[in-house]
């Protein structure tokens, strides 16, 4: 049986983003061939709209750009992907980078300005919890090795 690994539905081309849009990586179909692939976007899990007005994490509230409060929906995204991560028992995931519910070296610090802050996004704060080691689109082909 196949490790099963947790990964942003926009990193395998879903245009599941907030523009509508996908953060595709060439070459992943490759991870198929090691790993079940158990495909997330907690942003829309949460009950986000494709398209979206994009958020930011502002202390421990999620913003978005026209001051609506969606920290409700960040969280329940989250919870659902803490849930899978329970029943597959998964210890991997490759979640895109800079994103309020998926970044894991850098997120937005919260003034829509594009300067970048080292931190977590939402859901990679309760994946840590579960010791669950978090991989980007830069480091994704360790997972080949
Ligand atoms: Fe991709 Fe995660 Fe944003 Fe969904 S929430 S579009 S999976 S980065």
């Amino acid at each position: 049986m196949k490790e099963k690994l947790l990964i942003s539905s926009c990193l395998l081309g879903n245009n599941v983003k907030y523009n509508g849009k996908n953060n595709y990586i060439s070459g992943i179909e490759a991870l198929k061939d090691k790993y079940d692939l158990i495909i997330i976007c907690p942003e829309v899990m949460g009950g986000l709209s494709i398209p979206r007005i994009p958020s930011e994490i502002i202390e421990s509230e999620v913003i978005n750009k026209e001051g609506k409060n969606v920290t409700k929906e960040f969280n329940k995204g989250a919870d659902i992907a803490i849930d899978l991560v329970k029943k597959y028992k998964i210890k991997k995931a490759l979640l895109k980078d800079g994103s309020p519910s998926c970044g894991s070296t850098y997120i937005y610090d919260g003034t829509f300005t594009g300067n970048k802050i080292i931190n977590y996004g939402i859901t990679v704060r309760k994946l840590l919890k579960e010791n669950i080691k978090i991989y980007t689109e830069k480091n994704w082909m360790e997972l080949l090795d």
